[in-house]
């Protein structure tokens, strides 16, 4: 299940990314946000936590600037949850390779030589 930050927790977080003259900063590139939308993001993105038991704290989350910093954030994590959800599924066995290999491919078990003959691998 992915845990969220409490009202709570998000305060202590906004509180700390705000700087002496009460303005809020990006925590990751520190652009003064003022008016500009922001989020709090987890730092290690949910979906490739392991121990999901631990409630989260303050430091599990950082205050970033939606279009500085977040957006960008996020597409890399999507990146990485898809990469390591392909990964599972080719460790279970619920990806299994196909029964038609494309041929000419190593999976094919055949092998097309330079003067455009054929042979078995
Ligand atoms: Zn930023």
């Amino acid at each position: 299940m992915r845990r969220e930050f409490s009202r709570k927790l998000r305060a202590e977080i906004v509180l700390r990314a705000t700087n002496r003259d009460g303005f809020v900063c990006c925590e990751e590139c520190g652009l003064v946000l003022g008016k500009k939308p922001y989020e709090v993001d987890h730092t290690t993105p949910e979906a490739l936590v392991m121990d999901k038991t631990k409630p989260l704290t303050a430091d599990d989350g950082k205050l970033l600037g939606k279009d500085c910093c977040h957006t960008p954030k996020t597409v890399d994590d999507i990146r990485r949850i898809r990469k390591a959800d392909r990964q599972r599924d080719r460790h279970t066995g619920a990806i299994v390779k196909t029964a038609r290999p494309l041929p000419g491919s190593k999976a094919s078990g055949w092998r097309h030589r330079m003067n455009g003959t054929w042979e078995r691998r």
